[in-house]
């Protein structure tokens, strides 16, 4: 489809503006454009056209099943977006004075105690703008935490060869040398993590379940013997989605944790909007929380900063309306809606993967967590079809593909997560297609390697698209010239 520059026809307007009686205002000759701008020019009926189109062509989980792996894109309930649209959370100022904004407080307040109860931690902070950023700030706190005690050598983090690729880079950027260890039947090996505990060790960080889909049941042992060595334990919990109301990271012994509000507490994410990243953590780590935290004392609402804090990690208080949206969801749901929301997304998965077992190799063929990952190297074996294949021909079926490629340690990945909110009917649909596109890969012959081919667009360079996106648009005459 064209861009909206390339709908302009001179003359073409969608507004008209009333004549004003009122003299010219002469802007000084150094603050006028010397020629004019290259807006589009278009109706108003060819705007609306346009952007509806636009959206036509985009994928959201408001359109299809959407089981992208590790990402929890569920169904985001619209009571959410009504709630962050109330005039009272939208029309303040971060820099308002805490007594005319207690209500705001409150929320943030309500908030960090109801996830520091589904946690089972002690402190919650709100102030991380997404997951990557909670896990970069709860690195922060482990380091504080050691330097406050002067145990200066301890400059390694451990983290398992399954874990998301923002974990080491988290620790990376926090100064820390990463130490990966392997799995062994997709958990943490004990006998590998002993090898590598020793009082230069600063933590482990983890994510139970797993980006596997497993819940890591020597997880006491774990936490356990990272202790013993000194070390303290992160929690990623982009998992939290298949154990709200089951289990606690608190209680598996994790001193510190970061959630993904805008995944397992729906805001919708994926287009790059924002999202928050709470970080919670125990008593041992509170003093060191960013600031301003929110305290409540004899019914008054108030930002404090923690005794050793380290610091802000973005301006003001966090993406506020996400906050608002989680705890919308969390009120809405209650305890028990939590709770049925992780057993039905475990249920969901495990339901999924068991429909696909019969042509479809589970890496793990067990039963799963809210996620599972299939292992495709059979089929790129016998029928030349990769994992790619599969996925982009998932397009056609107008669903989204699954997670590829990922966690790097299972040979031609795809990684399904379902999510609570999709039907029965739903999952069969989806099953029903991935098994007429396995009869495609083994007795067709379609091109898999050109999939799809119903879209505008089949298969764009992502590596370019994501290393040098083109995001302005140049008319003819100044085609590049001040790029
Ligand atoms: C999504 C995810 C992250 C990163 O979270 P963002 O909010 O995208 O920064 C970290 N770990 C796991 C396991 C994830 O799935």
């Amino acid at each position: 489809m064209n861009l909206i520059f390339e709908e302009s026809h001179a003359g073409h307007r969608c507004t008209k503006l009333p004549a004003v009686n009122l003299p010219v205002y002469a802007f000084a000759p150094e603050l006028r454009r010397e020629k004019d701008a290259k807006l589009p020019e278009v109706s108003e009926c060819e705007l609306v056209r346009h952007y509806t189109e636009l959206s036509e062509q985009t994928y959201g989980v408001d359109k299809g099943f959407y089981p992208l792996g590790s990402c929890t894109m569920k169904y985001n309930p619209k009571v959410n977006e009504e709630a962050a649209a109330l005039k009272g959370f939208t029309d303040i100022h971060p820099l308002q004075d805490a007594a005319t904004v207690q209500g705001s407080l409150k929320l943030m307040h309500t908030l960090s105690h109801d996830l520091s109860e589904i946690t089972g931690m002690d402190e919650m902070g709100l102030q991380p703008s997404a997951g990557a950023h909670g896990e970069f700030t709860g690195l922060c706190l482990i380091k504080a935490y050691h330097e406050y005690r002067h145990d200066t050598k301890r400059t390694k983090i451990i983290v398992p060869d399954s874990a998301h690729g923002t974990n080491p880079a988290s620790a990376h950027m926090n100064g820390f040398e990463v130490i990966s260890i392997s799995s062994k039947n997709g958990l943490v090996d004990l006998d590998e993590l002993d090898k590598v505990l020793d009082d230069t060790v600063a933590g482990l960080m983890l994510t139970n379940p797993n980006t596997l889909g497993l819940y890591d049941t020597g997880i006491l042992e774990i936490t356990k013997r990272v202790h013993a060595a000194g070390g303290l334990c992160y929690y990623d919990g982009a998992n939290l989605n298949a154990i709200m109301g089951i289990s606690r990271p608190g209680d598996m012994g994790f001193d510190c944790v970061h959630l993904n509000l805008h995944k397992t507490f729906s805001t919708p994410h994926g287009g790059g909007g924002p999202g928050a990243g709470a970080i919670g953590c125990k008593k041992n780590l509170a003093p060191f929380m960013p600031h301003p935290m929110v305290k409540e004392e004899n019914g008054v609402y108030a930002f404090y900063t923690p005794e050793h804090s380290i610091g802000k990690v973005r301006a003001f208080s966090g993406s506020f309306l996400v906050l608002v949206r989680a705890l919308t969801y969390i009120t809405v749901l209650g305890a028990e809606g939590l709770k049925k929301t992780s057993e039905n997304a475990v249920l969901n998965a495990n339901y999924l993967m068991h429909q696909l077992k019969d042509v479809y190799t589970p890496a793990y063929d067990r039963i799963c967590m809210h996620e599972f990952v299939l292992s495709l190297q059979n089929l790129k074996d016998t029928a030349g079809v990769s994992a790619m294949g599969i996925a982009k021909r998932m397009i056609d079926y107008q669903m989204h593909p699954p997670t590829m490629y990922f966690p790097m340690i299972v040979h031609e990945a795809l990684m399904f997560e379902p999510t609570e909110t999709e039907s029965v009917y739903t999952l069969d649909k989806a099953s029903e297609a991935l098994h007429e596109i396995y009869d495609e890969a083994v007795n067709h012959d379609i091109d898999f390697d050109h999939a799809p081919f119903t879209t505008e667009y089949s298969r764009p360079d992502e590596v370019q698209a994501a290393r040098h996106p083109i995001l302005n648009y140049y008319a003819e005459e100044t085609a590049h010239s001040d790029q």
